[in-house]
């Protein structure tokens, strides 16, 4: 069976106190859980949340450079990310590819860069509505997809995730409903066992966009959704807490 993950962005959030009042009970709770619980602070903050997440809390960043060094003003490399002790990286989120205008290859390049570092890489990947509305969303997501790992050796996948974030539903309190969720994530699942059946079942595929305390375990109970991205809803501890136990 696949342990799922429940990771919580933070994006441009937080504070010192959040962390300090925070961090102690979900490293509490990471203790405890059957699922992976993941936390993706502002950069700012990882060197200290990685100081509180004790053994069992995972840390993570929410973006990485290509590069593994050099004359790059306010990036931060892999390599960087491996050093500091953390163990995830998120890439591809919609928020990059739209307002920073990431593509597929420099995602692609950001992946290989993580997994050369050591990291394990969160791919988000995810349709517009406009491309939904159009009939467009597998074709939008597997491309995505498989724009990454056609860069990868299958070796590369045990340290890969996938998590699909409809982009309508980031933020804007539209879940997808399981069974749109599902669909996605059983093509996703589909399209990678082209490449190799038993690499494909192992793959953590994690859905975000709008994940909540009460619709949580009715998405994580699919069978090919294995736990979440969860950007608003990680910034309160209560609610976060009750996703992470509506994991595994
Ligand atoms: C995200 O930013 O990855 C996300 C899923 O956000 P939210 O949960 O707020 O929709």
């Amino acid at each position: 069976m696949r342990k799922q993950i429940v990771a919580g962005n933070w994006k441009m959030n937080g504070s010192n106190e959040l962390l300090n009042s925070f961090v102690p009970a979900l490293a509490e709770e990471a203790k405890q859980s059957q699922a992976e619980i993941l936390v993706c602070p502002p950069a700012l903050f990882l060197g200290d949340m990685r100081r509180l997440a004790g053994e069992y809390l995972l840390v993570g960043a929410q973006n990485c450079h290509e590069a593994v060094s050099g004359a790059f003003t306010g990036e931060i490399s892999a390599d960087m990310l491996a050093d500091m002790q953390l163990s995830h990286v998120l890439v591809g989120h919609s928020e990059r590819r739209a307002i920073y205008g990431e593509t597929d290859a420099l995602i692609a390049a950001k992946t290989k860069a993580a997994l050369n570092a050591g990291l394990t890489a969160v791919l988000c990947v995810g349709e517009t509505l406009e491309e939904r509305e159009a009939g467009r969303t597998l074709d939008v997501v597997l491309g995505q997809v498989s724009a990454v790992v056609e860069q990868l050796t299958l070796a590369d996948w045990a340290n890969l995730v996938v998590a699909y974030e409809p982009v309508w539903a980031i933020g804007t309190g539209k879940t997808a409903s399981s069974e749109q969720a599902q669909d996605v994530h059983q093509a996703i699942r589909a399209a990678l066992a082209e490449y190799s059946p038993e690499h494909a079942d192992a793959m953590r595929i994690l859905y975000g966009g709008s994940v909540k305390a009460d619709n949580a375990a009715e998405l994580f109970a699919c069978p090919d959704i294995d736990g979440g991205l969860v950007g608003g809803a990680s910034l309160n501890s209560d609610e976060f807490i009750s996703i992470c136990r509506s994991a595994n």
